[in-house]
């Protein structure tokens, strides 16, 4: 068993990899559908790369 097994994962909508609840989105879990500000940034983008 993992720990933090308690904590509800979904999965992000730009790059697919599964992220865990955090505190700071305790009010908006339904809302969040990015792991991370840097996919959020590109969820336009899907899988394109800058430099
Ligand atoms: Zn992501």
């Amino acid at each position: 068993m993992p720990h933090h097994a308690d904590r509800p994962t979904k999965d992000c909508m730009v790059c697919g990899r599964p992220f865990q609840w955090r505190k700071k989105w305790k009010d908006v879990w339904d809302d969040v559908r990015y792991c991370s500000d840097r996919c959020r940034n590109n969820r336009n983008q899907k899988s394109a790369q800058e430099s």
